[in-house]
C-alpha cells in the first residue's frame, strides 16, 4: 500500500528529535547563559556584500511521511532571502512604530551545487527511507557543519535549531543544523526565516523560552521590547501588555504571530557580530575559500536527474493520487506531466492531484526541463478505485435516519435486509415494541452451535453528521444470560479500502442493564426496553458506509431456556442531545480549544510521552508528533475547515478525540 497510516512513522520521525534529546515547539537549544552582545555595529553596517551561507537541504520521506518538491525548497530559501535583506513585499504592512527600526540582517543562504564529497549538487538531497519503521538520526545525514547549514526537512511539528554563541556550538558538531517541520507540502519561508533567526544567535522576542503569550520576557535586544510574544498563530499589531503604553513587535520574525515579516537593526547587529565572530561556529561558513569549496559562488551546472513519487487516497466514486515530481542535481526549471485515464489529463504542477474513476494500470509521463533541454520518464502507478454502493443498498442521504418497524413493516427493504444463515434470524414482531405494537426480533432457538444474525442497514452518507452516532432500544432477559447474547454494530466502508470492517460497538447482554425477567420472556412494557448507542470516530465519515447489526448467540448447555432478542427504534444522526465539544480529556492529554480556528494546545497530564497523529475526514494522515507532560502547541491554522480525528498513543494506552477545525 503506498499510504499507510500505521503510527510507526511517528517512531522514526521523533526518534530524531529523541536522538538529540530536545523537542520543542519553534524549539531552540542554547547553552545555559545567554550571550549578550552589546556592540553598535552588525554586518549592514560593514559595508560589504551580503554574508553568504552555504546551505544542503535533506529531504527526508518514506511510505508514510511525503517529500517537499525542489522548486518550492528553492522557492522558499529566495523569499526567506528576502526576509532577512528586509526585500520582502509586505514590508511596508510593519507598524508604524517599527518601520524606522526595520533589520537587513546582511545574510544570504545560498543553495551549495558542490557537496562535501566534491560531487555536484542542487543543494536538495533527498533521503529515501524504505523502512517506514525505521528509526534514523536525520543528523547522520547532514554533511560537514562547518561547512554547510544542513537543514533537514521531514513532515512533523517541531521544528528547532541550536542558537550559538562563542563557543557553542563548536564549530563542526554534526548535531548543528536546522530541523525545520511541515505538515503540508509547503516549506514556509516565514518559518524558516524565523529557524535561520535562531541559526544565527537570536532569541524569541519573549525570551529564551519556547512558549509565548505567559510571562513578560527579554530577548537582550535592546530595540525589541519586553513583550510575552504572540499567541502562536495569532498576528494582533496593537499588542502592548507588559510596558504601558509601548507596542511590542508583533511583525518581528522572532516572535510566534503569524505576521512575522522583519527584524530590527538591534537583531542585524546582533546577527552580526555571531557571523563575524571567528569563535563562532558559524564563521567558517562564510570564509572566501569555503564558498568556493561549496560552489555558491558558480552557476550551477550539474546533471539534472529526476523521478517521481505518489501516494493514493481512495474516494467513494474515484481515487486521487497525489503525484511529486522531484529531482537531484538541478532544480528543474518546469516540468510537465501528461496522466493518460487521469483528471486532469495533464499539468505543469510539481506536486499533481489526479483524480482516478476505474481501477487499472495507469502510465504518468513526467518531463523535466533545465535550459532548454527536457526528458521524460514513464512512472506506471497500480490505481484501485472502490466502486460506490458495493452491497447494492440505495444511498440514505436524509439524516437522521429512523426505523420504527411499524405501519406493515416487512423484510426485506430496500435499506434493510438480513443474511439468512438458515437458523431463525431477525423477522417482525407484531406484539409489542417500544411505545408502539411492533419491533424486530431474533426468535429463541435451541443452540448446538454459534449462531450469527446479521441485520444490514444502509448505505448511509456519513459526511453530512458531526458525530455519526447509532442508537437502538433492545429487549431481552438475563436468564441464563439469555442464551449469552452479544449484540454488535458493524460498519464497512464501502468506497475506501482503508477502514476496517471490524465491529465498532460490542454490548454483552450483562453490560446492556435489561433485567433478569426470568424465563421464556417476550418484551410487554416500554421500561423493559433500554437504549444502547454509540458514536463512528470522526474517520468513519464515509459517503458510502454500510451498518451491520449483529447478534451472536453461541452455542449453549441444553438445560438452558432458548431466549428471544428484541429490538426497536433504530436511529443513525447526529446526537440528539446537543453535546458540548469544549476540551476534551483523553488518557490525561486535553485539547482545547475545540473547536479551534488556527491554534490547539494540547497538555499531558499523564507524564511521560505519547504519540499524536491526525487524520482528516477521508483518513488522510496530517501530522503526527511526540507530546510530553509540557504543552504542545498544534498549528491548524491551515487545515481546511472540518473535522480531524486526533489519535494519541502512550504508554496507557490509546485515545481518539475528535477535533472540530473551524
Ligand atoms: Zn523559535
Amino acid at each position: 500500500m503506498p499510504f499507510l497510516t500505521s503510527p510507526s512513522g511517528c517512531i522514526a520521525l521523533f526518534s530524531m528529535l529523541l536522538a538529540t534529546g530536545v523537542s520543542a515547539q519553534c524549539g531552540t537549544v542554547s547553552n545555559a547563559a545567554p550571550y549578550v552582545f552589546d556592540a553598535p555595529e552588525g554586518i549592514v553596517e560593514r559595508g560589504g556584500g551580503p554574508v553568504i551561507i552555504p546551505t544542503l537541504v535533506h529531504v527526508h520521506y518514506n511510505p508514510t511521511l511525503f517529500p517537499i518538491t525542489p522548486d518550492r525548497i528553492a522557492d522558499a530559501i529566495d523569499r526567506c532571502n528576502t526576509y532577512m535583506r528586509a526585500q520582502n513585499e509586505d514590508i511596508g504592512e510593519v507598524h508604524p512604530d517599527f518601520q524606522g527600526l526595520i533589520g537587513d540582517l546582511g545574510v544570504e543562504l545560498r543553495l551549495a551545487t558542490i557537496d562535501a564529497n566534491g560531487q555536484c549538487t542542487s543543494g536538495i538531497v533527498y533521503h529515501w527511507h524504505a523502512d517506514p519503521y525505521e528509526q534514523y538520526d536525520v543528523w547522520s545525514y547532514g554533511q560537514n557543519t562547518a561547512s554547510y547549514l544542513n537543514i533537514h526537512v521531514s513532515p512533523g511539528i517541531n521544528s528547532w535549531t541550536i542558537v550559538p554563541s562563542p563557543g557553542f556550538p563548536v564549530s563542526g558538531d554534526p548535531g548543528d543544523g536546522i530541523f525545520y517541520t511541515t505538515y503540508d507540502a509547503q516549506f514556509r519561508p516565514e518559518l524558516l526565516a524565523h529557524e535561520v533567526g535562531h541559526w544565527l544567535g537570536l532569541y524569541h522576542t519573549f525570551g529564551q523560552t519556547n512558549t509565548s503569550a505567559v510571562e513578560c520576557g527579554d530577548d537582550w535586544i535592546a530595540d525589541t521590547p519586553i513583550t510575552k510574544g504572540s499567541a502562536v498563530g495569532s498576528c494582533d499589531q496593537s499588542l502592548s501588555e507588559c510596558t504601558p503604553g509601548v507596542i511590542e513587535n508583533v511583525d518581528n520574525h522572532m516572535d510566534y504571530s503569524l505576521c512575522g515579516k522583519m527584524f530590527t537593526q538591534g537583531q542585524a547587529a546582533h546577527v552580526g557580530s555571531i557571523a563575524m565572530n571567528p569563535e563562532t561556529a558559524r564563521y567558517p561558513l562564510h570564509q572566501p575559500a569555503n564558498l568556493d569549496a561549496t560552489g555558491v559562488l558558480l552557476t550551477p551546472t550539474c546533471a539534472m536527474e529526476h523521478w517521481a513519487w505518489h501516494r493514493s487516497f481512495p474516494g467513494c466514486d474515484s481515487t486521487r493520487v497525489e503525484y511529486y515530481a522531484l529531482a537531484s542535481g538541478r532544480v528543474p526549471d518546469s516540468v510537465r506531466w501528461v496522466f493518460p485515464g487521469g483528471s486532469p489529463m495533464s499539468t505543469t504542477e510539481t506536486l499533481a492531484q489526479i483524480h482516478y474513476t476505474s481501477s487499472g494500470l495507469y502510465t504518468a509521463q513526467l518531463t523535466s526541463c533545465i535550459d532548454g533541454s527536457c526528458t521524460t520518464i514513464d512512472y506506471p502507478v497500480q490505481v484501485d478505485v472502490n466502486q460506490a454502493g458495493a452491497n447494492g443498498l440505495p444511498l440514505i442521504t436524509a439524516l437522521p435516519f429512523r426505523e420504527d418497524f411499524e405501519d406493515g413493516f416487512t423484510l426485506p427493504q430496500p435499506h434493510m435486509h438480513v443474511l439468512d444463515d438458515g437458523t431463525p434470524t431477525w423477522q417482525p414482531y407484531g406484539q409489542n415494541g417500544f411505545a408502539s405494537g411492533n419491533s424486530l426480533y431474533v426468535p429463541a432457538e435451541a443452540l448446538t452451535e454459534n449462531d450469527t444474525c446479521d441485520l444490514v442497514i444502509g448505505n448511509f452518507d456519513f459526511s453530512q453528521l458531526t458525530l455519526p452516532t447509532f442508537s437502538v432500544k433492545v429487549a431481552a432477559t438475563q436468564y441464563n444470560m439469555g442464551s449469552w447474547h452479544t449484540l454488535e454494530l458493524r460498519f464497512r466502508e464501502l468506497c475506501s479500502t482503508t477502514f476496517s470492517t471490524g465491529a465498532w460497538a460490542i454490548w454483552q447482554l450483562n453490560e446492556m442493564n435489561v433485567p433478569n425477567s426470568g424465563s421464556g420472556f417476550a418484551p410487554t412494557a416500554d421500561d423493559q426496553w433500554v437504549t444502547l448507542s454509540a458514536e463512528f470516530p470522526v474517520w468513519t465519515q464515509s459517503t458510502r458506509a454500510e451498518l451491520v447489526l449483529r447478534l451472536r448467540r453461541p452455542s449453549m448447555p441444553a438445560s438452558f431456556t432458548p431466549e428471544g432478542f428484541w429490538i426497536d427504534d433504530v436511529r443513525l444522526g447526529d446526537p440528539e442531545i446537543a453535546t458540548s465539544v469544549s476540551a476534551m480529556e483523553s488518557n490525561g492529554f486535553s485539547i482545547a480549544p475545540n473547536p479551534a480556528d488556527n491554534m490547539v494546545i494540547v497538555r499531558g497530564t499523564a507524564g511521560g510521552t505519547a504519540t499524536l497523529h491526525a487524520y482528516d475526514a477521508t483518513g488522510r494522515s496530517m501530522l503526527q508528533m511526540r507530546i510530553t507532560d509540557t504543552t504542545e502547541h498544534l498549528d491548524v491554522s491551515t487545515w481546511p475547515s472540518g473535522i480531524y480525528l486526533l489519535r494519541i498513543t502512550s504508554a496507557i494506552g490509546e485515545q481518539c478525540v475528535r477535533l472540530v477545525v473551524e
